[in-house]
């Protein structure tokens, strides 16, 4: 399909007896932002590498604009990449930097130059551009190199966990200038991270990756409140799983007996704990907990309540009246608050 930018078909990468891909079938629109998000190891580098041509395929197609590049190397591709470490030249000034790509291809230095200037313009940074890289924060030297792979005006733009090295405050500011610099120039990215929270704010949609495999993928409204298994709901946000059994439509867990739709049988449930509603006393269709733990977050309180069928983690406005050890409260859970997991 015309509008297809990039698709994975089958696609499996084998370094000796490691299974890094393991069977990969995604297709990414053209003007999207796709996130691979996963723990450690989970294949999110390798993956993108794939797409940069940097590693073939041990198995199946990469296609890129409908061309099939399986076997073809990175000279071949238009594909930016932001990797985590900047990799600026440091005896180059920012302006060079950024103008490095259009230069070396042909472009004149007075073209290039601007463009650049252009570039680095909307990222905040035009008075920086006579200095060299060591004269800059790691923030800003991350966004040159934003700023250089946009000026090579790829195909694909690839980033792997480009915030890592960027200072907690930045990050969200830098990661807001990613995503608006890809809308503004319609790029087709990837953006890996192991940070769920960056996943959220930065996707169009999210590509959940366990152990090589592709978990799930969806908007992050999707994977929030419809995770399709325990390690997605894990995953992302925090989750309370609870073990129960389906019979006639209705899910029962202790004295908590809620409407479900799907087969019976034994089955798991995910709660989000800010989904569940506390009260001071018993009332129809709540069940009873005593709180066991309460915790001052700043932003929220966060209690652990233990019910007859097991301990559940609630988050709560801080605005609400405070809760103490060892009370006694009722919580009333929603049936469209529970997602089936397994
Ligand atoms: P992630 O980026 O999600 O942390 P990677 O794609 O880097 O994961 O790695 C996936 C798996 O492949 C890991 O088990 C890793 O050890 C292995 N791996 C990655 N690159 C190589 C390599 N060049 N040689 C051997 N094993 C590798
Ligand atoms: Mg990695």
């Amino acid at each position: 399909m015309a509008d297809i930018a990039i698709e994975f078909i089958d696609v499996v990468k084998k370094y000796n007896d490691v299974t890094a891909v393991d069977q990969i079938n995604l297709s990414i629109r053209r003007g999207e932002l796709v996130t691979f998000l996963g723990p450690s190891g989970c294949g999110k580098t390798t993956s993108l590498r794939l797409v940069a041509g940097l590693e073939l395929p041990t198995a199946g197609q990469m296609l890129i604009h409908g061309r099939d590049v399986s076997r073809r190397p990175a000279s071949e591709r238009n594909v930016g990449m932001v990797f985590q470490s900047y990799a600026l030249f440091p005896h180059m000034s920012v302006l060079d930097n950024v103008a490095y790509g259009p230069v070396i291809r042909g472009e004149s230095k007075h073209k290039a130059h601007a463009r650049a200037l252009e570039i680095l313009e909307l990222l905040g940074l035009p008075n920086l551009s006579r200095r060299l890289p060591s004269e800059l924060s790691g923030g800003q030297q991350q966004r040159v190199a934003v700023a250089r792979a946009i000026a090579q005006q790829p195909e694909v733009m690839l980033f792997d966990e480009p915030l890592s090295n960027v200072d907690a405050k930045l990050r969200r500011k830098v990661r807001a200038e990613i995503r608006e610099l890809q809308q503004r120039f319609g790029l087709t990215a990837i953006y890996v991270t192991h940070d769920q929270e960056e996943a959220l704010a930065v996707s169009d949609r999210i590509v959940v990756m366990n152990a090589g495999r592709i978990a799930q993928i969806g908007t992050p409204e999707d994977l929030y409140d419809r995770p399709n298994s325990p390690f997605v709901a894990d995953f992302i946000g925090d989750a309370n799983l609870v073990d129960g059994k389906v019979a006639a439509g209705c899910f029962s867990a202790g004295n908590l007996n809620l409407a479900i739709p799907g087969e019976a049988g034994n089955a798991r449930v995910s709660i989000r704990p800010e989904r569940i509603v506390l009260g001071g006393s018993a009332k129809p269709g709540s069940i009873s907990g005593e709180i066991v733990s309460a915790t001052y977050l700043g932003s929220r309180m966060e209690y652990v309540i233990a019910t007859n069928f097991t301990e559940l983690l609630v988050s709560r406005p801080i605005a609400e009246p405070r809760l103490g050890l060892k009370q006694h409260v009722s919580l009333v859970i929603n049936e469209k608050d529970l997602t089936r997991v397994s």
